[in-house]
């Protein structure tokens, strides 16, 4: 914690940068808990910054937790930055819903620097609790670095809970790197399996951002190939298909079931649509849903049919706190907007697997330029 009370009950806010002669005198005072008013200890060692801490095993309902130098220094680092702009105020306690944000910004922003895991119940409950209470809840990620895997970011179930959505940047996610003072800010996520996808990467210094901070809106649209899709599309299904125990995966069996072969669908049923990260389920799953339901005609129903198989456990959604627009309406409205374009040939499954691939073929050069088109707004 960055805050404590000395024993006159006046808060000691450890966050504004002192030097060591500045920090000398403050070591001879006793400091409370905020919290549970319990003693804390003074802490300003050669490591980590300045901040207070609980002595051993603490119940305290604040603080529980150890922080750590990545979640001390982000949090004095952002407090820093975000006074510059507005006025800030360092952990402090919310009482109408008992939370306790690292920092609240403009009286209105309740800023969460999360370096370490979180259930997401845990982050549900945080966020709608800022919700409910008017505040805007701006969750920032500082743990370990995204990993790439080729051009791929993989995002874990845990780091898909941060996604927020724009119009102009589509769904998006924000970093902060403690070490290096710099923003990340990951931008037109497009999933190509349930935790690979592609961004377009803005790094910026934390000195050179306002606050709220503003991104470039000229950055680039991630490449896209229409075949590359395809391929991962196809390698997706072998993947369920060996790893998971083949027909007794749930999609792959209603495919068998319903006389299908997941391999000769028709091209539109596993297209890339926009909104399409709201499904952890890949594209090819719920879009076989809807196509197996003679692609109901008005949007109300083929929402409904698309709830029916979540309900069922057979698709699911992935889990955005920060995310109240677009839904799933807005998913199927494109989807359905896209297939209106499809002739009738292209909507049946195909017999033979030579014959799929010259479809596929066709359908690329004829569709690939419309549907990438609609990705990204
Ligand atoms: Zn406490």
């Amino acid at each position: 914690m960055l805050v404590a009370l000395d024993s006159n009950g006046k808060p000691v806010n450890l966050a504004l940068k002192r030097s060591q002669e500045q920090l000398a005198p403050l070591r001879k005072s006793s400091y409370y808990c905020p919290q549970c008013r319990r003693q804390v200890i003074f802490k300003a060692g050669a490591i980590k910054i300045p901040h207070f801490a609980h002595k051993h095993t603490s119940t305290c309902f604040s603080f529980s937790e150890s922080e750590s130098e990545r979640h001390l220094k982000g949090k004095a680092d952002l407090y820093a930055w975000m006074s510059n702009y507005s006025i800030a105020k360092i952990e402090p306690f919310l009482s109408p819903l008992s939370q306790r944000p690292d920092i609240l910004a403009a009286n209105k922003i309740a800023v969460e620097f999360q370096c370490s895991s979180l259930t997401t119940q845990l982050f549900v409950e945080r966020t709608n609790g800022y919700i409910q209470h008017g505040y805007f809840p701006f969750w920032i990620y500082g743990g370990p670095a995204i990993a790439r895997q080729g051009e791929y970011f993989k995002f874990t179930a845990f780091h898909r809970l941060f996604f927020q959505y724009s119009d102009v940047f589509g769904f998006w996610f924000l970093a902060y790197c403690p070490e290096k003072e710099v923003c990340t800010f990951y931008s037109r996520l497009t999933p190509f399996t349930s935790s690979l996808y592609k961004a377009s990467v803005q790094n910026i210094p934390l000195s050179r951002l306002s606050f709220p901070p503003l991104f470039s809106k000229q950055q680039s649209i991630p490449r896209f190939s229409f075949a590359h899709w395809l391929k991962q599309k196809h390698q997706w299904v072998h993947k369920q298909l060996y790893f998971q125990q083949g027909k007794y995966h749930p999609f792959l069996s209603d495919v068998y079931e319903s006389g299908n072969n997941p391999f000769l669908l028709p091209e539109w049923v596993g297209i890339p649509v926009r909104h399409m990260a709201l499904f952890k389920s890949h594209p090819l799953e719920w879009q076989f849903y809807l196509w197996k339901e003679g692609l109901l005609h008005t949007i109300e129903e083929a929402v409904a049919c698309l709830e029916k198989y979540v309900e069922k456990g057979r698709l699911q959604l992935n889990v955005f706190p920060l995310i109240q627009s677009p839904n799933l309406y807005q998913l199927v409205e494109e989807y359905l907007a896209l297939i209106q374009t499809a002739s009738p040939e292209s909507l049946k499954s195909s017999s033979h697997t030579y014959k799929q691939m010259e479809r596929e073929k066709r359908f690329s050069a004829q569709y690939e330029e419309l549907i990438i088109s609609r990705l990204f707004l």
